[in-house]
């Protein structure tokens, strides 16, 4: 059965009718009525400041920010914009573009683009990392490439971005300098459980992985074969397609350095493919730190 879909815009106004509304929501899901004080250490009510975005200790009058840690700590946007642009984030398929955001929430072009950046690095911390293990596809694939310039993997202004994908489970995104051997094998042992079954295409550089522990297959493309008994790597590649497609109509240029968050906010996604509905109510009430 499907579960439920993702707020409309008219319960996401309901919900949030205001700046002082996501601030509480921020208190009650970090905190709540009772948390014990870090100064005093007693458990305490808290009470709302009214001079700055605090609550105040009932016992000691220590402050409590419920927006120290997140995203929107040292930005003087309102809150309920950036809980807006986080709701675009999550019902668009495609990622927001910074101009998007900008015409929407009515800030300055730079605004809407640190904004953007702020909730990708939110995603992928939100999203974390886990070891994949079972059936777990790996491919690599080019991005960008707009520029004039040499074609192939080692052009100028291409991003080579490698893929791990566990069928039925997570996929998991890196940047990576070159396809050797040297580069590849670290970041699968580094990620995969050993014992797992690893399905790729004929890449010389994925050759010794059985040395390693794992299960290999492969297929090879170069002479038109996709799939060999259970091995393809039909699932990486579906998501390299929705990856590149919405880069390519939605942002236009993406620089190799900010290619990998892209990359991060299309994992979160995907990686709550089987629960969209989550993604907006974990975005807004989950502040892990950051992995950077
Ligand atoms: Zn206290």
């Amino acid at each position: 059965m499907k579960e439920k879909t993702s707020l409309t815009i008219r319960e996401f106004f309901a919900q949030f009718p205001s700046d002082e509304s996501c601030l509480e929501h921020l208190f009650e899901a970090r905190f709540g009525q009772g948390h014990v004080c870090p100064k005093c250490q007693r458990k305490a009510n808290w009470y709302r400041i009214k001079a700055e975005r605090a609550y105040s200790c009932q016992w000691c009058g220590n402050h409590l920010h419920p927006t120290v840690g997140t995203p929107f700590e040292d930005s003087r946007t309102p809150l309920q914009l950036w809980f807006y642009s986080i709701y675009l984030f999550t019902t668009s398929r495609h990622g927001v573009p910074a101009l998007e955001l900008k015409r929407q929430l009515g800030v300055t072009y730079k605004t809407a683009w640190r904004m953007g950046h702020h909730i990708r690095k939110h995603m992928e911390a939100v999203d974390g990392e886990w070891p994949l293990f079972g059936q777990v596809e790996v491919d690599e694939t080019i991005v960008g490439g707009y520029r004039p310039g040499p074609r192939g993997r080692a052009a100028l202004g291409k991003t080579i971005v490698m893929g791990m994908l566990q069928r039925d489970g997570d996929v998991m995104t890196k940047v990576i300098p070159n396809v050797q051997r040297e580069t590849l094998h670290p970041i699968i042992e580094e990620n995969i459980q050993p014992g797992s079954t690893v399905h790729t295409d004929e890449l010389i550089s994925y050759r010794g992985l059985k040395a390693k522990g794992y299960n290999h297959k492969s297929v090879t493309h170069r002479l038109e074969e996709y799939v060999r008994g259970d091995c393809h790597v039909n699932g990486i590649e579906n998501f390299w397609k929705h990856l590149k497609g919405s880069i390519n109509g939605t942002h236009m240029s993406v620089s190799k350095k900010h290619l990998a968050k892209y990359a991060k906010e299309f994992e979160f996604r995907f990686n709550s493919r089987e629960k969209p509905s989550s993604m907006f109510p974990a975005l807004v009430s989950q502040f892990p730190q950051p992995s950077t």
